[in-house]
């Protein structure tokens, strides 16, 4: 057996680095934090590459004097709590004294700062966590900290990151956190040379909203307070039920001024809004909790980003109940959504399902396209099937099953019923349609590029600095789409035209949830061509609830068998099922 040592310091430091710095937006995270936690008013952060070659924070707080610079990078050294009492009450982010040392050790670091009416400030740089230089620096007030080659000597960590664009949208979005939850800051984020964000200090967090979220969605915002008798109080903003998102993103949950990320708490914020939100949909909101800070628990994980509350319950009780008084809607409104949610249609093909079970197999996944039904590779039952058919009801008598003139039917306005080939086939129209759009779109990105249908008017829509960030790196790849569109100053595009399938009535909606959808796709990892077309397969397709004509029907179905992979949506969810004279013949027991 090897011999038991104890670690080095510098190998102590990369492990721990694995907890606190996992990419480019949790270093952000922690130098953000220590600026703010300095008192600082002004934090400048430019990044480059998504943050993996540079990131460099300048801010005006109240700075290291030298004597304790070295300190500052040494592990569990902190200058903000002093025994286990504070421990029960932290005010600040930081506390653990883990993270610039963490940092250091896996990045080239270089930090000049100085205190106020210093004579001299100071510089160190520090490579992989090992001391390079050490020296006098003007006296300028405040903080500069340089972040190099972020996981330079951990490989298996640098390859772990995701794409640049990947990357930047996260530090984005973690910058954005701090610019709400700190909206007296001023904050400005370059990436790229590129200025993303530039906010002045902000008096009220509604300013701070507009600039974030634009004036649009800034003049649909209702305001929540409320406060309980055991102290605690929650304050914000929440978005009318008109105003959604495709994810959780922009719900901003902000606990003692600690921006977090608890899923539990922004269910309620969802739960909220009841059915007056189709599912899959997020409202926007800015909600500050402030709680007892003994009801609440910072130090669950490293990184703080989770907390535990005493009484969670409670508050969640307590959130929901606000937003629900808040987002109140006129009864109509309800009825009328209610009617569009997925929810209530999506509980019928489920039940079909499970008896179908249980039954000889009733709803066939189709194993031939409605052309080859001919074709030798055809299944035994289905030629049997086809044949049948071909004797009982001669081709004519098709004609007979369209009651009314009508060759389709929608259901539940959510599945189409045509008769082809003696069967009747059910296709669900969103999977259907979003396999119709996956494919056009892969086509349009990778052969030719689709066409584009001019607007009437040029839309301007506003972004989000993060979908922004997003939008200007893959501005060529979504103009093969068939978008016309332009960036607008920094924080908004104008759309002059768009692809042939987009329905002219929503066009702000469906671009936003595809950009959104198409970052949130790109954060995991996805291939940029793949990530932006299941986002339009997903978010320019028809919805469950939409009505459509017997032409939108009938294209749907044609279009739907034109397809390489008509069979499935590109998530692996059926398009399409039939069920056949035999069918029918089976469950009746005729034979
Ligand atoms: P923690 O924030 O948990 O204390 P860090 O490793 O992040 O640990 O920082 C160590 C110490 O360095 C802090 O406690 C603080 O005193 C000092 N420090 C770090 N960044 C700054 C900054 N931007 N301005 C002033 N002091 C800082
Ligand atoms: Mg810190």
């Amino acid at each position: 057996m090897a011999e038991i040592r104890k670690l080095s310091e510098i190998l102590i430091d990369k492990i721990a680095a694995g907890e606190v710095v996992e990419n480019p937006a949790s270093v952000i995270k922690e130098l953000v934090e220590n600026s703010l936690d300095a008192r600082a008013a002004s934090l400048d952060l430019t990044v480059e590459r998504g943050g993996s070659r540079l990131i460099k924070l300048v801010d005006d707080g109240y700075g290291i004097p030298p004597d304790q610079v070295r300190l500052a990078f040494a592990r569990h050294a902190t200058s903000k709590i002093e025994d286990e009492s504070d421990l029960q009450a932290i005010s600040s982010y930081g506390f653990r004294g883990e993270a610039l040392p963490a940092i250091a050790s896996v990045s080239m670091i270089d930090m000049t700062t100085a205190v106020e009416g210093a004579k001299e400030g100071t510089r160190i740089t520090i490579e992989g966590g090992k001391e390079t230089l050490f020296e006098p620096a003007p006296p300028r007030k405040g903080t500069v900290i340089t972040v190099r080659q972020l996981f330079f000597n951990t490989p298996a960590r640098r390859k772990f990151l995701k794409s640049e664009t990947g990357e930047t949208r996260k530090l984005v979005a973690v910058f954005c956190k701090y610019a709400v939850s700190r909206y007296r800051n001023a904050m400005k984020l370059v990436s790229d040379n590129k200025e993303i964000i530039n906010y002045p200090a902000d008096d009220k967090l509604i300013d701070r909203l507009k600039r974030l979220w634009g004036n649009k969605v800034g003049n649909h915002l209702i305001e929540i307070s409320k406060s309980t008798e055991n102290g605690l109080i929650i304050s914000g903003f929440v978005t009318r039920p008109e105003i959604s998102r495709g994810n959780r993103n922009q719900i901003h949950l902000i606990v003692n001024g600690r921006p977090v990320y608890d899923v539990s708490l922004m269910h309620a914020v969802r739960s909220g809004y009841g059915n007056t939100l189709d599912s899959g949909f997020f409202p926007m909101a800015a909600i500050f909790i402030d709680i007892d800070r003994s009801a609440v628990d910072v130090n669950v994980h490293p990184a703080k980003t989770e907390v535990r509350f005493a009484d969670e319950k409670y508050l969640y009780s307590q959130i929901k109940k606000l937003v629900e008084e808040a987002v109140q809607v006129p009864a109509l409104f309800s009825v009328n959504s209610a009617a569009r949610s997925g929810k209530d249609f999506h509980s019928m093909p489920k039940m079909t399902a499970s008896k179908a079970n249980t039954h000889q197999p009733v709803w066939h996944k189709p194993e031939t396209m409605i052309k080859s039904s001919h074709n030798n590779n055809t299944s035994a039952i289905d030629r049997k099937t086809e044949d049948n058919f071909e004797e009982q009801i001669p081709p004519e008598a098709e004609q007979e099953l369209n009651i009314g003139g009508k060759r389709f039917w929608q259901l539940y306005n959510t599945f189409i019923m045509g008769f082809r080939d003696g069967k009747i086939w059910m296709i669900d129209q969103h999977t259907a349609h979003e396999r119709i759009l996956y494919e056009a779109a892969l086509d349009n990105l990778c052969e030719r590029p689709g066409t584009s249908q001019c607007l009437l008017f040029d839309l301007t829509i506003e972004l989000d600095p993060e979908d922004m960030a997003v939008f200007e790196k893959h501005v060529k790849l979504i103009e093969r789409l068939g978008f016309e569109i332009e960036p607008f100053g920094k924080r908004a595009v104008i759309i002059r035209g768009v692809p042939g399938y987009f329905e002219s009535s929503s066009i702000e909606e469906i671009f936003r949830n595809l950009l959104n959808g198409f970052s949130d796709n790109l954060s995991t990892g996805e291939d940029p061509i793949m990530a932006l077309a299941s986002s339009v397969a997903c978010h320019a397709s028809i919805r469950a609830g939409e009505t459509l004509s017997q032409e939108q029907m009938q294209g749907l179905f044609n279009r739907l068998f034109e397809c390489q992979e008509p069979y499935q949506c590109p998530h692996g969810r059926p398009t399409v099922v039939t069920i056949s004279r035999d069918d029918l013949d089976k469950i009746f027991k005729r034979r």
